[in-house]
């Protein structure tokens, strides 16, 4: 049978992050398999649905590098199929109409929470005679379509991420709407059950992936499947995404869509892979960090845990870094530019000058934007510290400076020759009587207004090519 997975997302949000790791582990087990990964945009919803969220969704994917086979099919396009479907349960008498009113289905839900019972629908209107519809289509009364479960019913399968799973179909809530409410000619809006397992099976998805939250709905499916006579998949339910606290990770926790992560700096590369770790865990021998493709060759539910994925910033900021770390210094420069575009920086002709920033600059990287904080000094001339006026006007130090810019007049430096400028250094300092180290820690003081940065040679050299260096000497004399 060949392998034919599913992401079904509905476009009511942008890409949330639980939805992406559900792409992840479709689109892994695809590949895995040499199978399909489909899309069905699960557009039924018509207030909440909207464009740009399908739209956001799919370049969240995109840019994660989870691609799709085949067209996304839109499930709103197919809703003549779903009344189809759903009218071939009520010819067989396993659908009904319910005429049971909001205010009806309220007070019955109020008096089984007086008497302690589990709310559930009582099933009034399953067997109604004609002449009862009748009265109540006389009323005006519109209705909804609901399945039949039976409470005896048991449904069993065999997860293969939590394995042998079983529910009663007393436990599902009595018979379940797959219509919205509509004039009783009429069959109203399909709903989530029904058509999913209609489109699932109009699909031939052969592995229903996806989280843990839709296990009930999962028992549920399983009876329509039945009922409507069509081949079952395998179904895959994956843990859910939990925060520090082991709740579920929701917007209380700051970032939950995937253009969150983007826009704090985070890299595709590190996120998928973060995210397969959120529930997979790699086999002995292979590391943890690894492209989607290394961890398709070696996926399989095998090794999806059960329990809840625990978010880990500390994990994902390791990968992150790993990865940028790993970049090509014209890569890492070429994702730095629209950041530094966006502060209004502009670069001297001399593209090399960039590269060279670029690669003093990626070691001490984690997130991406960490490159527009380190580059500033490089554009914008920075205040001085308290610590960096500290040591300016330490012992010699000062006097030191203004010998390094008497050599510096004399000669002034191309920008380009690191070991001339390392001269220069040791000459003032002897000059001024102090330690090479002094003058070294206060030209760095003068230059970035800090006392930590990346290496001092370097950082002067870029400086003096852009004709920096010496104004910020000269605001310390
Ligand atoms: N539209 C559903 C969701 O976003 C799809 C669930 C499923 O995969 O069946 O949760």
């Amino acid at each position: 049978m060949s392998v034919r997975v599913r992401l079904a997302p509905s476009p009511t949000g942008t890409l949330h992050i639980g939805t992406a790791r559900t792409a992840v582990f479709n689109w892994l087990f695809a590949r895995h398999n040499g199978g399909s990964f489909l899309l069905r945009i699960e557009d039924t919803d018509k207030e909440r649905s909207k464009p740009e969220f399908t739209q956001n969704i799919l370049e969240g994917l995109q840019w994660l590098g989870v691609d799709w086979d085949e067209e996304p099919i839109i499930q709103s396009e197919r809703v003549a199929e779903h009344r189809a479907a759903i009218q071939t349960l009520l010819d067989k008498g396993l659908a009904y109409r319910c005429y049971a009113s909001e205010s009806e289905l309220e007070a019955m839900r109020e008096a089984q929470k007086a008497s302690n019972q589990a709310p559930r629908y009582d099933n009034r209107h399953r067997n109604l005679t004609p002449e009862q519809e009748a009265a109540f289509q006389a009323d005006g009364r519109e209705a909804v379509i609901r399945f039949r479960i039976d409470d005896s019913a048991e449904i069993r399968w065999n997860d293969l991420v939590r394995g042998p799973m079983s529910w009663r179909g007393a436990d599902l809530g009595g018979d379940m709407v797959v219509a919205r409410r509509a004039p009783a000619d009429q069959i109203g809006d399909p709903l989530y059950n029904l058509v999913v397992v209609v489109d699932d099976a109009s699909m031939a998805i052969s592995h229903v992936i996806r989280g843990e939250d839709h296990i009930a709905n999962t028992a549920k499916q399983l009876l329509l499947y039945e009922a409507m006579g069509l081949p079952v998949p395998t179904f895959a339910h994956a843990p859910l995404i939990l925060n520090a606290e082991g709740r579920k990770l929701s917007k209380r926790d700051g970032v939950t869509s995937i253009n969150d992560f983007r826009s704090m700096g985070y890299n595709a590369e590190a996120l998928a892979n973060y995210m397969t770790l959120l529930g997979w865990s790699v086999p002995e021998g292979m590391e943890e960090r690894f492209t989607l493709k290394e961890a398709a060759a070696s996926f399989s539910f095998d090794r999806v845990n059960k329990a809840g994925a625990r978010f880990d910033w500390d994990k994902l900021n390791w990968l992150n870094a790993q990865v940028l770390h790993n970049w090509s210094s014209d890569q890492l420069l070429e994702s730095l530019i629209p950041l530094w575009h966006d502060q209004g920086w502009s670069l001297p002709d001399d593209r090399n000058w960039a590269v060279t920033l670029a690669e003093l600059l990626g070691p001490s990287l984690t997130l991406l934007n960490d490159g527009v904080d380190q580059a500033r000094p490089f554009f914008d001339e920075p205040p001085l510290e308290s610590v960096a006026v500290a040591q300016i006007e330490s012992n010699g130090a000062r006097d030191a400076l203004q010998a390094l810019t008497v050599l510096l007049d004399a000669t002034p430096w191309d920008g380009m020759d690191v070991a001339r400028g390392q001269d220069m250094i040791g000459a003032a300092a002897k000059t001024a009587g102090v330690k090479k180290g002094v003058l070294m820690k206060s030209l760095r003081a003068a230059l970035l207004g800090r006392l930590q940065g990346p290496d001092l040679m370097t950082t002067w050299s870029l400086l003096a090519r852009i004709s920096c260096d010496r104004q910020r000497l000269n605001r310390c004399l």
